[in-house]
């Protein structure tokens, strides 16, 4: 079993955490927020003082945080992670960030002979809780083998993906695609219920036409098609339209440096950004489905 350090116990780094620490790996975590380390120090886990005070005795470190400024501060420096880590750790990040951050914290850390995986999710709060996370990373292939091991104990399918940045590359390139196609399920579903159908009768139907893809098949963006999705539960998240726009800004910002068309993208952004500018940031995403209704 590893000895972890877990630095970041928000939304979804609290559940993974509770989950290393219920698969029997030995866990001590630090939040920037006392009261996020609370509910996984009541299933196990042991408090730090601060993100250096985890590192001792740990073989493994896995973070869970906000975005690539938050990652690269915490890693990088004379007293960032990387300086400060013990021989043979491997460290694994988690966090949905820019790959470009992703593979200069990567590199550093190989530059000191440590392991690192870039290995962000797919899956929500859900997932996270439930153990069923899918996991991308990017790194080498003794680094993927080691930390194959410790995600297992919170993910289910896990991939590698690449080298360092890869794991973020093949997130942001997932959720640009799912964007697309819960857009443009929700302005068919609307098409055709402003023309008098059942969005019922029409989902399934195109569910077993040609229009069939996974918004359509395990998260119908119209109210009462399916009873388990947000959108039968008043659009409560889910997974925020403020996520799906972080993610789709990833993707845009990675398409301008690598110079890549990406116009579905660009235009599911657009829309996202507005809608989430009238209210609807902490909205499940699905909810977008609104935009074609008035
Ligand atoms: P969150 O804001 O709930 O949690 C982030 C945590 O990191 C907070 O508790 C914060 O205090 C802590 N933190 C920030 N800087 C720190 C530091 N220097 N040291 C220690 N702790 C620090 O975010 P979340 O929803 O848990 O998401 C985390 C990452 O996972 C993000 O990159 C997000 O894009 C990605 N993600 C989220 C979801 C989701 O549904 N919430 C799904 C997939 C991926």
């Amino acid at each position: 079993m590893a000895k972890v350090a877990f630095i970041g116990l928000g939304n979804m780094g609290g559940p993974m955490a509770a989950n290393l620490v219920k698969a029997g790996h030995e866990v001590t975590v630090f939040d920037l927020v006392e009261a996020a380390m609370d509910s996984v120090v009541a299933q196990g886990a042991s408090k730090a003082s601060s993100a250096l005070d985890a590192l001792a005795g740990a073989d493994t470190v896995i973070t869970m945080l906000p975005a690539g400024k938050h990652v690269a501060g915490l890693y990088l420096g004379d007293d960032g992670l990387v300086a400060k880590a013990a021989e043979g750790t491997l460290f694994m990040d988690c966090s949905t960030i820019d790959a470009d951050t992703a593979r200069r914290v990567g590199e550093a850390a190989e530059a000191r002979g440590l392991q690192m995986l870039d290995a962000p999710v797919s899956g929500g709060v859900k997932a996270a809780q439930a153990g069923s996370l899918a996991f991308m990373c990017g790194g080498s292939a003794d680094a993927f083998a080691r930390g194959k091991l410790i995600l297992e104990g919170m993910g289910k399918n896990i991939f590698h993906a690449g080298d360092h940045g890869a794991g973020q590359i093949a997130k942001i390139c997932n959720n640009m695609l799912l964007a697309v196609h819960m857009v443009g399920t929700a302005e068919a579903l609307q098409l055709g219920a402003n023309n008098g159908l059942d969005p019922k009768v029409l989902s399934e139907i195109m569910l077993n036409s040609s229009g069939k893809n996974w918004s359509l098949e395990n998260y119908n963006p119209y109210p009462d098609v399916m009873q388990s999705a947000p959108a039968s539960n008043d659009y409560q998240p889910g997974f925020m339209v403020q996520l799906m726009l972080k993610d789709l800004g990833l993707a845009m910002e990675n398409s301008l440096t690598t110079q890549s068309s990406v116009p579905m993208g660009a235009l599911a952004r657009s829309l996202y950004a507005s809608f989430s500018s009238k209210g609807n940031a902490q909205r499940d995403f699905s909810s977008i489905l609104e935009m074609f209704q008035s």
